[in-house]
């Protein structure tokens, strides 16, 4: 399959694997944190780390939009569909993260609730359209690669002028994020960062340059498949050795320096930055998270239904928030594979199909006794 099977060549893995023992220093440490959750799963899925030097060791990062979400979210959503009777559109992923009281969306549904599946933005806007009765809300959730399709899911539904429908936002934004890592009051050591691809198909390269040379840490846009994750880590490796600090872009068949002008314009016209936004992990962090225009006002559902502020609490002995800032890793959780399995998460790092916990588990990092 082009742009698939070639980046998966085991010849060529063993070559880079290689080139990666030769070019590492053996006096020093090198920690790359994988800012996605996409890159994660490859890690582990292809056994990268395993052909990595003992000194190269991946942090996992917060890129999974669903890990990051935090739980008072989560029971905002419920109380839509319990206190209001909305339809609540959601991708499947968040469906099951626990909200606080060990309570979830599907746990909602199997009471009554109104949750359905949607695998795009446009099966929500069809179930609007099918039941004018009733108030349908998108559970929108994710970074910069999923925010265009929301965009484009508001503009139509104010084209035709539909009053049912409205979106409970909670995109996020991925410099803010890598900023807040490195700004918090403990940080964790980190040398070098893998920078997000579907992500920087969206906004390019460049919203990393500043971040690199102020926080004097290189950054490699790299793709998703085991090859990609391999070069990329040599790029961090010989610009760490030459004392360097670029932002360099190995994904260069899918990202560009200024990125999808398009898809920018559009999130442009339909969102606005909100001053704070929470994460699950990472706390309040400023200016990372998007908001609906005043324009765009009757499509907000945080506008056209009372929806507090919930401070709810993860379930006790999860370390999602450590591992989502890097501190910890899943083998830390004394929860992991015993409590804590895919049948019976614990945490939205064990639901995802993006979390690090779900990675380890899949592909063998641990088993339960
Ligand atoms: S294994 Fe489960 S409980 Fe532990 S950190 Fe991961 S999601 Fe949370």
């Amino acid at each position: 399959m082009k742009f698939i099977d070639e980046f998966r060549q085991r010849d060529v893995a063993k070559q880079l694997a290689g080139a990666i023992a030769q070019t590492v220093d053996p006096n020093r440490h090198y920690r790359l944190m994988e800012f996605c959750g996409g890159h994660t799963h490859a890690i582990f899925r292809y056994g990268v780390q395993d052909l990595m030097p003992a000194n190269v060791e991946f942090i996992h990062g917060p890129g999974c939009p669903v890990c990051v979400l935090p739980t008072g979210r989560i029971d905002n959503a419920i109380q839509l569909v319990e206190q209001h009777d909305v339809i609540l559109c959601t991708y499947a992923d968040l469906i099951r993260v626990p909200g606080g009281g060990r309570q979830s969306l599907i746990k909602a549904k199997a009471a009554g609730g109104d949750i359905r599946m949607i695998y795009s933005t446009q099966d929500a806007l069809n179930i609007a359209r099918a039941n004018p009765e009733r108030q349908v809300v998108f559970f929108a959730i994710g970074f910069e690669t999923t925010t265009p399709p929301t965009a484009v899911a508001i503009k139509q539904a104010a084209a035709e002028g539909l009053k049912n429908f409205s979106v409970f936002c909670n995109h996020v934004l991925t410099p803010a994020a890598m900023q807040a890592i490195l700004d918090a009051p403990e940080p964790v050591q980190i040398d070098a960062f893998l920078g997000p691809s579907h992500v920087s198909s969206v906004i390019g390269s460049r919203p990393y340059e500043t971040f690199a040379e102020y926080y004097g840490k290189p950054i490699v846009i790299a793709g998703f498949e085991p090859l990609d994750v391999m070069q990329s880590a040599l790029m961090l490796i010989r610009q760490l050795n030459a004392g360097r600090h670029e932002v360099e872009n190995e994904y260069s068949r899918a990202v560009t320096r200024d990125g999808n002008g398009k898809a920018q314009a559009l999130v442009a016209e339909v969102f606005e930055l909100r001053p704070e936004f929470e994460w699950r992990g990472l706390g309040l962090i400023p200016n990372s998270a998007l908001r609906i225009k005043p324009q765009y006002a009757q499509f907000d559902a945080e506008r056209r239904f009372a929806m507090p502020a919930i401070k709810a609490s993860d379930v006790k002995g999860c370390e999602c928030p450590a591992i989502l800032r890097g501190a910890k890793k899943p083998q830390d959780c004394k929860l992991l594979g015993t409590v804590c399995t895919p049948e019976n998460p614990m945490g939205s790092c064990m639901v995802s199909s993006e979390g690090a916990c779900a990675a380890y588990w899949s592909y063998g990092r641990v088993r339960a006794g």
